[in-house]
Parts: structure tokens; C-alpha cells; sequence
């Protein structure tokens, strides 16, 4: 094949009619549509000069056009590199300086201050706003409707994925056709997503959640998408008596179950709801078939590897675990010390290998080196154990490992048990400086609605499940934790706000 990424989620799509995405104002954007507009893209991409290989940076809201843009450097041959939308002018200019990108496609609201940025870094700029309007549609509207697709090759870049950045830096992941592709097959199978599916999108297409597992998995199964901007709460349950399926992170769950009007019936059409990019609560999962009769499937992956383990379509979909390692994937838990494979049951690393993993992070030798061993396995930095059916779970990050007194406390641990406390929503544990420990463990508690967790009473009941050297020296209650876009609670910025509570 010519450019297997393009030829297999696009190509193979030419002609036809059929519904890819279903828009908010009611209309449709057919298949053969949403080709017709790539390839003007595609024109006035290549005509901008932009080359094979190129990056080309997006920040733009969610739209149609944004998907089609994404379509248009796969057929040009180019880097696709989105960028959260939250990012400012000075978080951009890291991206754009560290990508090399040579063209920023952003809202006509950005230019006045990125265009300068863009311009000293000899990129390009062009415009495209939420509405789909914009200097590169508006140029594309004048192009043909047919491109000559460029070729390349499995192994070439297809996409450069910052991570989240919530451990640190974000890194720029590359990821080849390959890695993408190989993905991308592997869910549709294991998920069984067929063309008849209909997808409730309200995930952002910056992030691999939304863009690589949500809009490739429609791509291969040929289904379509309810694509929403955003998450609203009233949109979703408005929409979801058209869709078959929904991917979301956890909080997309709790919300719908924070709403009386999500009911088994409004669910019952539903054959299956996906959770990941965060841990899923236990009792989410719970409540969550308590309320409707259906168990959400939780998977596990990350921007350097897209989708790693799923829980199983058939069987089992066990609360609290992230499922076996898809067909293809290698998963060990390995002794951080010495890379060692520990016996089953153990808590160490999660390594993983597989066409899914990506080449490495850009400009970063001495980082993918220290990540990436010579034999293929990605060190993850996620702390996991393997039960004994195979289930694996994540216990949490190995940066949020504390370490007091030469002890190692999983935060998971102590959180599953806070949890459970009277008046107690939910809970982040984490290990601030002690002078005489090194590290203590500090917990963090958000309330239920109008309750008042007793944090001394709470203090007394840990000491029945929880180990002395496990006990938080001090609990605080505060009324939600820090989360970014994707959901995911930021430990660094607690760590940050408790840094002296011991000093
Ligand atoms: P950075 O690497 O920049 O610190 P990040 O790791 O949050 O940011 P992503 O690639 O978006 O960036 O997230 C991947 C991480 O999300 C995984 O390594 C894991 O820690 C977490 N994750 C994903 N799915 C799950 C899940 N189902 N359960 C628990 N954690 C999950
Ligand atoms: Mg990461």
C-alpha cells in the first residue's frame, strides 16, 4: 500500500455515503464528505510548501474541519500534532520551538499572540476557529476534491502526541503509521465494533483518548460518531438514544450517575461503555451497574503506546483492574531496581512491548534511552500487579511512590481505604518532605455533598486495614482535587501546596 495509515482508515472509505459524523445542529457529515475536504486540505497544505515528514501543529477546538485536518496530513504525508486547547501563548511556544513544527494551525483568536512566536520560529501560521471557519478552510473551499494520496511508509511518523504532562514536562511522543494502525485494528476487534456502531464522542481530539482510540476505532469498523464539542451533561443524555456506544474518562461516569434522568432504560440500547485514560473508581463501577444493569469496560494506555490491556468484550470486566494485555502486547512487571520480572502477584513497573509502541520521544535521546530498552519493552513509569487470572491493575505512578523511613506506601492503597470512610467522596495521597522520615504520607479528602468527613474518627478506623507506617500523619479535607482536562488528578500540584507542612 501507498500510505497504509491513510489508505486503511480513509481511503478505504471512498464514495461512500454512509454517516461518519452526526453534529450537534442536527446535520451529518457523510464519509465521502469528509474525504472531499481532507484532500482540499491536502492542497492547500502542500501548497503552503509544508513537506513529507513536516509537523504541523494544531490548536484548534473540536470540529469536523479539525478531524479533516488530521485526515489531510495523513494523505499529505505529514506529522499531525495537536495540542490541548487550554495551553497559552507561552506553553505553545515551547511546542512549537521543541517540535520544529513548520506549520501552526490555531483559532483567529490566538494569532495576535502566537503569530509573532510562530513567525520567529519560522512556521507558518493558519486559522481555523470552532465554527469551522478560518483562513484554511476558507482557502481549502477553492481546491480540488481529489489528492493524490503521498506515500509512506508503515514505519514513517504518522503523529506526534504530547503526553499529558502530569508527572512533569510534557514529552513529545512519536508515533509511526504502524503503531497507530496496529491499534487501531486490535480494539475493533477486541471491542467488536462494527460499521453499524454509533459513537457519543464528547472526549477533546487533542488527546489519544479521544483522537487515536475513539475516531480510529469508528475509522477501521466504517461506524460513525455523535461528535460533540464537549462534554454537556444535557447533550449526552439528548443524544445518547442514537449511539450504540461512549468512551469517557471516569468523571464523564460520575456525572451521568450524579444525574437521576440516566436510567437503566435511558442505557438499555447501549452495548458498551469504555473507561480510561484515569482509574475508575471501584465504586463507579459499581454504581454504575446498580444503575443500569451494564459493567463499564476499563482499559489502560498512554500517548507513548496507545491501548495496552483491556478488560475482556465477553467475560469478566473486573472492577478495579485494567483488563488482560491485548493480542500482540507483551506486559511484565519488573523490579524497578534491576529490570528484573517479578513473580506474579508482586507490585513493580509495568513494561510493555508491542507494534503499538512508539520510537521514542523527540529531541530526547537520554529520556527514550532511559524509557525504551534496547529489546522493546517501555518502561511506563505506572506501578501495576498481575492477579492470579491475569487481571492487571495499576496501583498508581511510580512518581507517587512514597518512600517514609525506607518503607514504600502505594498511595493506592491508602486511598482505597480512605475512600471507604464516612462522609468521604474521594481521596489523594501523597508523600511531602518530613524532616525526620524523608518523605510522610499526607491525605487529602474531598467531602460528599453538605458532609463533614471526622478526621480524627477516621484516623482511629484506618488502624484496623492499614499498616502503622501506611497511616497518613495528617488528613485535609478540601473540596475537590486538582484535575486536568483529561480527568486526571494532579499530585504534583497537591505535593506542591503541602511541600512545607512538616518543614
Ligand atoms: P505525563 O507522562 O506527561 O506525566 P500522563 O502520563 O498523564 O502525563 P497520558 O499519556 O495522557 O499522560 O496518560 C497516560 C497515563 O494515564 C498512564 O501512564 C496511566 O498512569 C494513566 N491511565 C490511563 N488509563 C488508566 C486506567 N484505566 N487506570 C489508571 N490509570 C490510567
Ligand atoms: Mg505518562
Amino acid at each position: 500500500m501507498a500510505n497504509p495509515l491513510y489508505d486503511t482508515l480513509f481511503g478505504a472509505h471512498a464514495g461512500r455515503d454512509a454517516p461518519f459524523l452526526h453534529l450537534s445542529d442536527g446535520s451529518t457529515v457523510t464519509y465521502a464528505g469528509f474525504l472531499a475536504q481532507a484532500a482540499q486540505i491536502a492542497h492547500v497544505l502542500t501548497g503552503l510548501g509544508v513537506q513529507p515528514g513536516d509537523r504541523v501543529a494544531v490548536q484548534v477546538h473540536k470540529s469536523p474541519q479539525a478531524l479533516a485536518l488530521c485526515a489531510a496530513c495523513a494523505q499529505a504525508g505529514l506529522v499531525f500534532l495537536p495540542l490541548n486547547t487550554a495551553y497559552t501563548t507561552d506553553e505553545l511556544t515551547y511546542f512549537i520551538e521543541n517540535s520544529g513544527a513548520a506549520l501552526v494551525v490555531c483559532d483567529a483568536a490566538k494569532t495576535g499572540s502566537l503569530a509573532p512566536v510562530a513567525e520567529g520560529l519560522g512556521a507558518r501560521v493558519e486559522t481555523l476557529n470552532a465554527d469551522g471557519t478560518g483562513s484554511l478552510t476558507d482557502k481549502a473551499a477553492q481546491q480540488s476534491e481529489q489528492f493524490d494520496t503521498v506515500a509512506r511508509d508503515a514505519d514513517d511518523l504518522a503523529a506526534f502526541l504530547y503526553t499529558s504532562g502530569t508527572t512533569g514536562r510534557s514529552k513529545g511522543a512519536m508515533l509511526t503509521q504502524a503503531n497507530l494502525l496496529s491499534n487501531a485494528q486490535t480494539l475493533v476487534k477486541e471491542w467488536q465494533f462494527t460499521a453499524d456502531d454509533v459513537l457519543l464522542h464528547a472526549l477533546p481530539i487533542f488527546h489519544t483518548h479521544g483522537l487515536f482510540v475513539a475516531t480510529n476505532v469508528t475509522l477501521v469498523a466504517g461506524g460513525s460518531m455523535i461528535f460533540m464539542p464537549g462534554f454537556d451533561l444535557e447533550q449526552i443524555l439528548a443524544q445518547m438514544p442514537r449511539a450504540t456506544t461512549m468512551m469517557g474518562v471516569p468523571t464523564f461516569y460520575t456525572r451521568l450517575l450524579d444525574d437521576p434522568r440516566f436510567t437503566r432504560e435511558a442505557a438499555a440500547h447501549m452495548r458498551l461503555f469504555i473507561s480510561g485514560s484515569a482509574p475508575l473508581l471501584a465504586e463507579t463501577h459499581v454504581q454504575f451497574e446498580e444503575r443500569t444493569g451494564q459493567r463499564i469496560l476499563e482499559r489502560y494506555g498512554m500517548t507513548e503506546t496507545n491501548m495496552n490491556t483491556s478488560n475482556p468484550y465477553d467475560g469478566e470486566r473486573r472492577a478495579g483492574t485494567v483488563g488482560f494485555p491485548l493480542p500482540g502486547v507483551e506486559l511484565k512487571i519488573t523490579d524497578p531496581d534491576t529490570g528484573a520480572t517479578l513473580p506474579q502477584g508482586e507490585v513493580g513497573v509495568i513494561e510493555v512491548r508491542g507494534p503499538n509502541v512508539f520510537k521514542g520521544y523527540w529531541q530526547m535521546p537520554e529520556k527514550t534511552a532511559a524509557e525504551l530498552r534496547d529489546d522493546g519493552f517501555f518502561i511506563t513509569g505506572d506501578l501495576g500487579q498481575i492477579d492470579a487470572d491475569g487481571y492487571v491493575s495499576i496501583v498508581g505512578r511510580g512518581k507517587d511512590l512514597i518512600i517514609s523511613g525506607g518503607y514504600n506506601i502505594y498511595p493506592k492503597e491508602v486511598e482505597l481505604v480512605l475512600d471507604e470512610q464516612p462522609g468521604v467522596l474521594e481521596s489523594a495521597v501523597i508523600g511531602v518532605p518530613h524532616p525526620d522520615f524523608g518523605e510522610t504520607v499526607v491525605g487529602v479528602l474531598v467531602p460528599q455533598k453538605g458532609q463533614s468527613p471526622d478526621t480524627d474518627a477516621i484516623m482511629e478506623t484506618i488502624k484496623g486495614p492499614l499498616a502503622r507506617f501506611k497511616h497518613p500523619r495528617r488528613l485535609v479535607v478540601i473540596d475537590s482535587l486538582p484535575r486536568n482536562t483529561m480527568g486526571k488528578v494532579q499530585k504534583n500540584v497537591l505535593r506542591d501546596a503541602y511541600k512545607d507542612m512538616f518543614a
